[in-house]
């Protein structure tokens, strides 16, 4: 009975403030607990299978990659981290979700992100090897400004569904970097380098981290962390995005 009064409320309340698509405008239906309409939903360029391991570069049906060596793109770099996971390409809908997210500070999108990662399955594939989720932090005045670390979020989810121990004050920025995509190639590397601090290394040491961020840019913010893990004696890393941009340019 109250779920029927529910829905007529919905309903009601559709009629007056229409539910669109934060991409392409359009109305969603009130059923659709979502932000983002089937089309919209359809056109996200998921990462498929054929994607590399360890970089997450796209794979050709002839290219060849390992878990230890990886693909052609990254077989002659070292790397701190063990695998990575992507759901997604950083463009359209998803683009356009974690933007207004991250940088409009719609904070109640962190629902629709959610959904998207535990409706792939990749992450239930990965979940049994990590013994602890730790979110790639947030200098504290950035934290303050935003009023959330987007990656958090993400991180607080996976620890809820799959009830793994998380650690959100371990692993902390102690310098406020600037954003990696405003930065030239060269300067990349200093904005980030010595950035992470960890409080107490014996909470990570020989524990297998699952280190979550929304998006993969250059990929060196997350290497530095993983770097910072590695050197405190974490046993692996294992790197996990909501999307990935094609940081090789
Ligand atoms: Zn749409
Ligand atoms: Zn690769």
């Amino acid at each position: 009975m109250r779920r029927t009064i529910n829905s007529y409320a919905q309903a009601l309340l559709d009629i007056f403030y229409p539910r669109i698509c934060l991409y392409c405008r359009r109305n969603i239906n009130y059923s659709c607990d979502c932000y983002i309409c089937s089309k919209c939903k359809k056109d996200i360029s998921f990462i498929n299978e054929s994607h590399c391991i360890r970089c997450g570069a796209i794979l050709g049906p002839y290219s060849l990659s390992s878990d230890k060596e990886g693909c052609v793109f990254c077989r002659s770099q070292h790397f701190y981290h063990d695998s990575l996971t992507a759901i997604a390409h950083y463009n359209g809908a998803i683009k356009e979700l974690i933007h207004k997210y991250k940088y409009e500070k719609q904070r109640f999108l962190y629902k629709g992100i959610n959904d998207l990662i535990l409706a792939n399955k990749k992450l239930e594939k990965i979940i049994q090897e990590i013994d602890i989720v730790v979110p790639v932090p947030l200098y504290w005045r950035k934290k303050l400004q935003r009023g959330f670390n987007q990656s958090e979020l993400i991180a607080r989810e996976i620890h809820r569904i799959f009830l793994k121990p998380l650690s959100v004050k371990n692993l902390i920025r102690i310098k406020n970097t600037v954003s990696q995509t405003k930065l030239s190639k060269s300067k990349r590397y200093a904005n980030v380098r010595k950035a992470f601090f960890i409080k107490d290394p014996a909470l990570v040491e020989g524990k297998r981290v699952l280190l979550v961020d929304d998006v993969l840019t250059t990929g060196l913010t997350m290497q530095e962390c993983a770097k910072k893990l590695k050197e405190t004696g974490v046993k692996s890393v294992h790197l996990f995005v909501l999307a990935i941009a094609d940081y090789r340019s």
